[in-house]
């Protein structure tokens, strides 16, 4: 892209959810905010599109109402794709919500219109230096570029797997974001409407699809069967670990900076923390706070990520500790509230 007219204060390449977060929270401190992106709004990603309360908690800090926007859900429920027993328990404060990824954009790109941010929709930004901000921001997701030109690609850990979404056209069935545990892959499934939920699988297989998968969750297949659903989408989920996230003028934000897997539905918490972390960096005029904020605000996800993960493949690990939450569900329950960030002793 070309030099602009004028320049803006901050650059932000990138108009997925981590773009508009960090553009509506930098035009919230009065800098002048262009957000750049090739695609045309609203843009659509494979999500689960779950957000717990927590994410909810944080969006409000960006003026954004995702309670009012999507279906709501008291807890998670986890459940053994093989014997169909399962534990579940509600969290202990607030309540989740399941916001389609498109009305999530047009809920975050309207605030940020409202606010005076400026949008450049079918451009791409080709340089870290092509639009001559004062700040440049990368937003620009998993396989940034801005993360790249920076020198900031250096990672302590790496690893992938393989997400596929779709919506299916039924009420949804409980009042909990259910995750199913598979042999070697689960399926989450999201209430995001009055008769819609959205079903996720996620594997170490980038050849694995919902069709083939169901037949090894009893259960979601019985739900599913004859319902009718939209297309497949599918996404990678890493668990990418930056050793820096910042560099001169340049900062990385959302999945650009670094991610957990996609099965701690903490994504988006994560983005919009790091978008009110790097406004307050940005007014102070050092980025050295947003890499100590980015650090810490990624370490309980990632450890609950790890966490999750030990039965992901692994059989008798995860029969014993689902068996082991199942008799025991307020160890569950103690666990749901380490998840969401909310004390655990309050939860006893
Ligand atoms: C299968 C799956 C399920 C998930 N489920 C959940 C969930 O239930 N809850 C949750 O909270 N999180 C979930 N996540 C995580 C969440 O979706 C991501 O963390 C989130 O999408 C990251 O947003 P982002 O804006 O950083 O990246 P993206 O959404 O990837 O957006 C990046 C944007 O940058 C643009 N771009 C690329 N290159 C350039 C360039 N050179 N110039 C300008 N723009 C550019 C792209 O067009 C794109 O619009 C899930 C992820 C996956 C894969």
């Amino acid at each position: 892209m070309h030099r602009l007219t004028p320049t803006p204060d901050v650059l932000v390449a990138g108009g997925g959810p981590a773009g508009l977060a960090a553009a509506i929270a930098a035009r919230m401190k009065g800098f002048d905010v262009l957000v750049v992106d090739p695609s045309p709004p609203p843009i659509d990603k494979a999500c689960g599109e779950g957000l717990m309360p927590d994410s909810v908690t944080a969006a409000r800090a960006l003026g954004l109402d995702l309670a009012g926007a999507g279906y709501p859900f008291r807890g998670i429920r986890f459940v053994s794709a093989a014997s169909g027993k399962g534990v579940f328990a509600d969290f202990p404060h607030g309540i989740g919500t399941g916001v389609r990824r498109m009305v999530l954009h047009d809920l975050m790109r309207e605030r940020a219109e409202a606010l005076g941010v400026r949008m450049a929709w079918g451009a791409r930004v080709e340089s870290p230096d092509a639009a001559g901000a004062r700040w440049i921001i990368g937003a620009d997701g998993g396989q940034s570029a801005v993360r790249r030109w920076a020198g900031l690609d250096a990672s302590h850990r790496n690893t992938r797997r393989f997400g596929f979404r779709r919506h299916y056209r039924v009420a949804p069935w409980s009042e909990h974001m259910e995750i199913h545990w598979g042999p070697d892959s689960q399926i989450y499934v999201t209430p995001v409407a009055e008769q819609e939920v959205c079903v996720v699988l996620i594997a170490r297989d980038p050849h694995a699809r919902l069709d083939a998968a169901l037949p090894q969750f009893p259960e979601i297949a019985r739900r599913l069967a004859g319902v009718e659903f939209g297309q497949e989408r599918g996404s990678v989920t890493a668990t990418r670990r930056l050793k820096a996230v910042t560099r001169g003028n340049v900062a990385l934000l959302g999945d650009a900076s670094g991610s957990v897997d996609a099965i701690t539905g903490e994504g988006l918490c994560l983005l919009f923390q790091q978008a009110v972390a790097l406004a307050d960096a940005l007014e102070a005029g050092d980025l050295g706070s947003y890499e100590a904020a980015h650090r810490r605000i990624g370490r309980r996800p990632a450890f609950m990520a790890d966490l999750m993960l030990m039965m992901d493949g692994r059989r008798r690990l995860r029969d014993t500790a689902l068996s082991v939450l199942a008799a025991h569900p307020s160890l569950f329950a103690r666990l749901l509230a380490l998840h969401v960030g909310q004390p655990v002793w309050r939860f006893a």
